[in-house]
């Protein structure tokens, strides 16, 4: 059985208390679990510290985005070939970057397709607005997502899709186990229909969105959910190793 994920997206936070406080509280906490395999993406500055810090622990690193070409005259941006030094993991098409920086499904294939390439694993990000889902478009905006994240790659077999409502991030809300387990379904329809049936079988889908130490249990325990993506409370260390522990406690 392969590990439940617990990927922590710290966005352009740091957590409370500062990294060496929370490396030093968690790490102990959360390394070489039977059940779990935890993750860690902090701001770019920070992932040469981390990734020094988590050296010897089985914490992977990642990062929050790429840019789709290997290098360039691209300021501001960072290539999955200086990533791969770091990282094992990188997050792609976050809601945020979608919204706040209009990134299109077709950039997004762009950089699922170089992540794969240099050996980084992508975590998909995909998930309908509260309007697309009061318009029962969720389904829709999802899978045509999908097939166009996807459309640039054959090998799957890496490949993290994190089903993320933006109503439900940041916003203290989780969706329902039932909202979760019916989306997660389609999603995988989705890849065997469009992919083929090894793809599917090698996919793993994770929930992101509001998740806690008090609504992990129900969220995990669901069919086929092969873990989560944590945004604020992977900032607090007690939180974020609460989370890890009681994974491992409730799948022994
Ligand atoms: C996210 O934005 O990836 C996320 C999961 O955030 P939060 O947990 O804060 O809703």
């Amino acid at each position: 059985m392969d590990k439940k994920l617990v990927i922590a997206n710290w966005k352009m936070n740091i957590p409370n208390e500062g990294i060496d406080h929370f490396l030093k509280s968690v790490i102990p906490e959360i390394t070489d679990l039977q059940y779990v395999q935890p993750g860690i993406c902090p701001p770019y500055l920070f992932i040469p510290k981390l990734f020094e810090l988590l050296d010897n622990s089985s914490v992977l690193l990642g990062a929050q985005n790429l840019h789709y070409e290997d290098n360039g005259a691209f300021t501001g941006e960072i290539s999955a070939q200086l990533l791969k030094t770091y990282c094992s993991l990188v997050i792609i098409g976050h809601s945020e970057r979608r919204r706040l920086f209009h990134e299109t499904d077709e950039e997004i294939s762009r950089k699922i397709q170089t992540a794969t390439q240099c050996n980084l694993t992508p975590i998909l990000c995909v998930g309908e607005n509260i309007t697309e889902r009061k318009n029962n478009l969720s389904n829709k905006i999802v899978t045509s997502q999908l097939i166009t994240g996807l459309s640039k790659i054959n090998n799957f077999n890496k490949l993290i899709v994190a089903y993320e409502p933006l109503w439900a991030i940041g916003s203290g809300n989780a969706a329902t186990p039932n909202d979760i387990e019916l989306m997660v379904k389609v999603i995988r329809q989705v890849i065997t229909e469009r992919f083929g049936i090894e793809s599917q079988n090698s996919v793993r889908i994770i929930y992101g969105g509001s998740v806690s130490e008090n609504n992990i249990t129900k969220i995990i325990t669901l069919p086929n959910m092969d873990g989560v993506l944590v945004g604020n409370a992977s900032l607090d260390p007690l939180q974020y190793s609460n989370i890890v522990k009681n994974i491992e406690t409730i799948i022994t």
